[in-house]
C-alpha cells in the first residue's frame, strides 16, 4: 500500500491528528489535497508566513486566523458545525515543544473530544521535517514516515524540468535506467540534479546517469552520516577468508527475481568481528561489487547530534535512503563506536543511543526492503548483547589472523597488484616471506609490500625479497601488544560465531590458552549465557 492509501486509511478511521515527518512539503500537500478529496473533507493549510488557506475548490485565505490559539478557535467552531475538515499544520513542530504547554493542551483536548465523539471528520495533520511528539501526545499521535520520492514522482520532475528548460524532444530520454539513477534523492535535490544535468550538457539522456549519481553522491554525503561508494575491490582481492566468502557467494543470487519466486528471503546481512586491519571493511566494498548493487556506508558515530529527536531522526534517514536505493549493501563500519555510549545512555545521554540502537534493531528484524547490512567491529566487548543475540543477522563472522597459506596469498594478491611483481618471485620465496610474517593482518602485509618498493625504488632497482623480508622485520605487527585481546576474543566467539577462515588459527607466541569461558562486560553474570572451555 503506498503512503497515500495509508494516510487516506488514518483519516477514514477517524485519527484525530497524525504527524507527518519529511522534508517534502510539496508532495506532503499533494498527499494530503488527494486524501481530502477522496474522504469528501475541505482542505486547509497553515503555515506561519500565510498563516490559514483553503485549498480546495477556490482557494482563498482564512483572515484572522494566524496564531495557534486562533487556529483551535477556529477549528472547534469548523467541529461544533459538523463540517469535514482536513487541516495541515506545515512546520508546526516549534510550537510542540516544552513552554507551549497551551498549544500541547488544547490538541490533547481536540483528542479527548474526537475519542468521545463531540468531535467527528476533523483530522490534524502536521507536517515537519524532524519527529517532535511531546509525552502527552505520543498515545493520540499517528506518526507517519514519508518515503524519498518513487520511480513515479521521479518521472514527474524529470518531465517537468524538461519542460521548464524547453528541451527538444529528441534530447529527452525517459529510460528506467536514467529515474533509477536518481532513487535517494528528495524532491528538491532532483528538480536540481535534473536542471544541473541540462543546464551542462543540453539533454537528459542515459548518458546523463553519471553526473545524476556524482550529484547523488555529494548529497548522501552532505546528509551527514552515509557515504555512496563506487565500489572498486571484488572477492578476488580478498586472501583467505575462504568459509565468508563461499558464504557471501551462495548467496548472490539472492535478491534476483528468480530468488524471490523461488522463495528464497533476501538475506538480512552479516556481522564481521576481528582485529583493525583483518580485511572486513574489503570484504563489505567486495560483496557490493561481486552482486552488482550500490554501496553506502553508514558512519554511527556521525548519526549523534543536534537537538532532542535529532540522533533517532539521522539514523531515520539514512536508512530510509538505504531503502530507496535499495537493493543495496549497507556498510555498517565500526558500529561499535556509535553505540559505546550504551551502558551508561540511560543516565549519561538521556537514552539517545538506547534508542538509536533500537530503531535500528527493530528496522533490521522488520525491514521487507533487499537492504543487505555488513556491519563490522573491532571491539566485541563494547558492542551491546541485543546485537549479538542470533536471527539479528543471518551470520556473525569472525576474521582472525590470517594463518601461513593466506598471507601468501595476501602478499601475491599485493604483490600483483603492483605491476604483476608477484610474478618477480619463486612459490618457494613467498612461503619464507609468508612464514616470516606470522602475527601480521592483511594491512600489514599491504604495507610491507609498500615499504619494500620504497626501499627498491629508493636504491634505484628492482623489489628484491631482501626489500619484502626487511620491511617484515622492521615492523611490530598490532597482534605484538594486542595477545590478551586475540586470545579472549577466540574464547569468546567459541559458538558464537563462525569463523571466516577455515583454516585453524596459529597459536602465537606468549599465548596462553588456559583461560576459559571468556565473558565480556556487558554480558554480567547472565547464567543462560553459555561458554565454552
Ligand atoms: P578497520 O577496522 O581498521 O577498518 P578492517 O578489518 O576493516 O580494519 P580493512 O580496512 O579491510 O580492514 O583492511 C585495510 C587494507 O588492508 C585493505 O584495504 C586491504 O588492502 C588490506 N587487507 C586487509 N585484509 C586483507 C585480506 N584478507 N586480503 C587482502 N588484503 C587485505
Amino acid at each position: 500500500m503506498d503512503f497515500r492509501d495509508q494516510l487516506k486509511l488514518n483519516v477514514k478511521a477517524g485519527a484525530p491528528m497524525i504527524q507527518i515527518v519529511s522534508h517534502e512539503t510539496l508532495r506532503v500537500r499533494a498527499a494530503c489535497s488527494w486524501v481530502a478529496d477522496q474522504v469528501g473533507y475541505d482542505f486547509y493549510r497553515w503555515n506561519r508566513t500565510r498563516g490559514l488557506t483553503l485549498c480546495s475548490g477556490d482557494s482563498r485565505p482564512e483572515e484572522g486566523v494566524e496564531q495557534a490559539h486562533e487556529i483551535f478557535e477556529w477549528l472547534s467552531e469548523k467541529a461544533q458545525s459538523r463540517e469535514k475538515v482536513l487541516l495541515l499544520l506545515e512546520d508546526f513542530h516549534p510550537d510542540l515543544v516544552d513552554g507551549h504547554l497551551e498549544t500541547i493542551s488544547r490538541l490533547r483536548n481536540f483528542a479527548i473530544s474526537a475519542a468521545m465523539r463531540d468531535i467527528s471528520h476533523c483530522c490534524i495533520v502536521m507536517s515537519q521535517p524532524v519527529q517532535v511528539l511531546p509525552p502527552e501526545l505520543e498515545k493520540d499521535v499517528q506518526v507517519m514516515q514519508m518515503p524519498l520520492p518513487g520511480l513515479k514522482d521521479l518521472k514527474m520532475l524529470m518531465r517537468q524540468a524538461c519542460q521548464t528548460f524547453e528541451l527538444p524532444e529528441r534530447e529527452y530520454h525517459e529510460s528506467p535506467r536514467l529515474l533509477e539513477a536518481a532513487l535517494g534523492l528528495s524532491t528538491s535535490e532532483a528538480q536540481l540534479a535534473f536542471a544541473r544535468a541540462i543546464a551542462e550538457k543540453g539533454r537528459l539522456t542515459e548518458s546523463e546517469i553519471p553526473l545524476i549519481v556524482a550529484q547523488k553522491e555529494q548529497v548522501i554525503r552532505k546528509s551527514g552520516n552515509l557515504e555512496y561508494f563506487q565500489p572498486s575491490s571484488s572477492m578476488e582481492d580478498i586472501g583467505g577468508l575462504d568459509r565468508l566468502k563461499e558464504w557471501l557467494e551462495r548467496r548472490k543470487a539472492a535478491f534476483t527475481e528468480e530468488a524471490r519466486d523461488y522463495g528464497l528471503e533476501a538475506p538480512r546481512g552479516v556481522l564481521l568481528l576481528g582485529l583493525p586491519g583483518t580485511g572486513k571493511s574489503l570484504a563489505a566494498k567486495a560483496v557490493a561489487s561481486a552482486w552488482q548493487l550500490p554501496l553506502l556506508r553508514l558512519d554511527m558515530g556521525r548519526v549523534y547530534g543536534g537537538i532532542v529527536g535529532q540522533s533517532e531522526d539521522n539514523m531515520r534517514r539514512a536508512l530510509s535512503i538505504a531503502e530507496t536505493l535499495s537493493p543495496c549493501v549497507l556498510w555498517i563500519d565500526e558500529i561499535e563506536k556509535g553505540l559505546s555510549g550504551m551502558q551508561s545512555s540511560g543516565s549519561t545521554d538521556g537514552g539517545t543511543t538506547a534508542r538509536v540502537l533500537g530503531s535500528f534493531l527493530t528496522w533490521l528484524q522488520e525491514k521487507d526492503k533487499p537492504v543487505f547490512v555488513v556491519a563490522t567491529a573491532n571491539h566485541i566487548a563494547q558492542l551491546p548483547p541485543e546485537l549479538l543475540r542470533k536471527g539479528r543477522v543471518d551470520e556473525i563472522f569472525f576474521v582472525d589472523l590470517p594463518v601461513e597459506v593466506d598471507r601468501l596469498e595476501i602478499l601475491k594478491i599485493h604483490l600483483r597488484a603492483r605491476g604483476g611483481r608477484d610474478q618477480a618471485f619463486s612459490e618457494a620465496e613467498l612461503l619464507e616471506l609468508a612464514k616470516q610474517s606470522k602475527g601480521f593482518t592483511g594491512a600489514e602485509l599491504e604495507e610491507v609490500v609498500k615499504e619494500g618498493l620504497f626501499r627498491s625504488f629508493s636504491d634505484g632497482r628492482a623489489l628484491a625479497k631482501s626489500d619484502l623480508s626487511d620491511a617484515i622485520a622492521a615492523t611490530s605487527p598490532l597482534s605484538q601488544t594486542m595477545h590478551e585481546l586475540i586470545r579472549d576474543t577466540r574464547e569468546w566467539v567459541k559458538g558464537r560465531a563462525v569463523t571466516a577462515s577455515s583454516a585453524p588459527p596459529e597459536t602465537l607466541e606468549g599465548l596462553r590458552s588456559e583461560r576459559k569461558g571468556i565473558r565480556l562486560p556487558q554480558e554480567g553474570e547472565n547464567p543462560f549465557l553459555e561458554t565454552q572451555g
